[in-house]
């Protein structure tokens, strides 16, 4: 029998998984992050995590565990950068975790994470079982961020930011991005952006689920939901250009307003497609919460062994 260990650092939370050979979890922990308490307090608590998950489960620590966390990581050292937990910001996350825990760490980004956990285990299980299949795992949220599954494992790209479609430019649009850019899909289809929008047209302030439920009887929401289709349908479209997925998976708040996912949208999306029909799943995710650390625990791949089965498996 072997496992796979997963940290999924969160801003809030941090949890801890060990799926088994199955890709199922055998357990799962959580602790607080204390992002407040700094960055030394945060490498503790990981520290602390991975004991209580080899004692609490009888599996011995692994030789390597995957951690996944908001932001980039940068070079050997995995130097966090643009991560919303801003003491992890410049900090070497990756080497410090591998002298604490005394063991290798692979680092992705959250958006990454969630890419591989739904692609392999979730809503891309079967589209991902043939050979040379692509995701593209998106999440729009308060941000907007993607990563891109080639055949079971994250396409990293030479600078590390494959799938970081939220910065790339929407025709048409202006508003200004924390990037120091404009118009970039984050500005539009975000959910903090689609609030400002409806707010600035309808003078009210309400989430977009709220938004998006009252579409039949206020114009302004009517607009700002057709306003995240189009916007959302010519950006993805520029990707799926590029790398003609197999499969599109559609995570964070905002992927939850099901006016994605009709036919409506369909069409907003081949509209702009080379080809002009669009012939593949864009699909919800199944795993809720748990896509981050199941992501995190498959980049780490399955090397820890128990010992009572060391040597039954090959
Ligand atoms: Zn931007």
């Amino acid at each position: 029998m072997s496992w796979r260990w997963g940290i999924d650092l969160g801003g809030t939370k941090i949890e801890g998984a060990i799926l088994d050979d199955s890709m199922r979890p055998v357990i799962r922990e959580r602790v607080e992050t204390g992002q407040s308490r700094g960055y030394g307090h945060i490498l503790m608590q990981i520290a602390d995590l991975v004991e209580t998950l080899s004692e609490k489960s009888g599996i011995p620590r692994p030789e390597m565990i995957g951690v996944g966390t908001p932001g980039r990581t940068e070079g050997a050292d995995g130097v966090v950068k643009n991560s919303n937990t801003a003491c992890l910001n410049g900090m070497p996350l990756g080497k410090d975790l591998k002298e604490v825990l005394r063991m290798q760490v692979a680092i992705e980004n959250d958006a990454n994470c969630f890419a591989l956990a739904e692609s392999r285990m979730g809503a891309g299980r079967d589209e991902m079982m043939k050979p040379g299949a692509t995701a593209f795992g998106i999440i729009i949220g308060t941000g907007v961020g993607g990563g891109i599954v080639f055949d079971g494992r994250i396409v990293r790209g030479a600078h590390g930011i494959a799938g970081e479609w939220g910065h790339n430019p929407v025709p048409g649009e202006h508003a200004p991005c924390y990037c120091g850019r404009r118009g970039c899909v984050e500005t539009v289809i975000s959910g903090p952006a689609l609030e400002a929008w409806y707010a600035a047209r309808s003078g009210r302030r309400l989430p977009l689920r709220e938004i998006a439920a009252s579409c039949g009887r206020d114009e302004a929401a009517r607009e700002t939901i057709d306003r995240l289709v189009s916007s959302f349908g010519k950006s993805l479209a520029a990707v799926i250009n590029i790398i003609d997925p197999d499969i599109v998976i559609i995570g964070g708040g905002v992927g939850n307003i099901r006016q994605l996912y009709t036919p409506e949208a369909r069409e907003a999306i081949a509209a702009q497609v080379f080809n002009r029909s669009l012939d593949i799943p864009v699909l919800p995710p199944v795993l809720g919460d748990s896509a981050g650390v199941f992501g995190a625990a498959l980049l780490a791949g399955a090397a820890s062994r128990n010992d009572s089965h060391a040597g039954a498996d090959s």
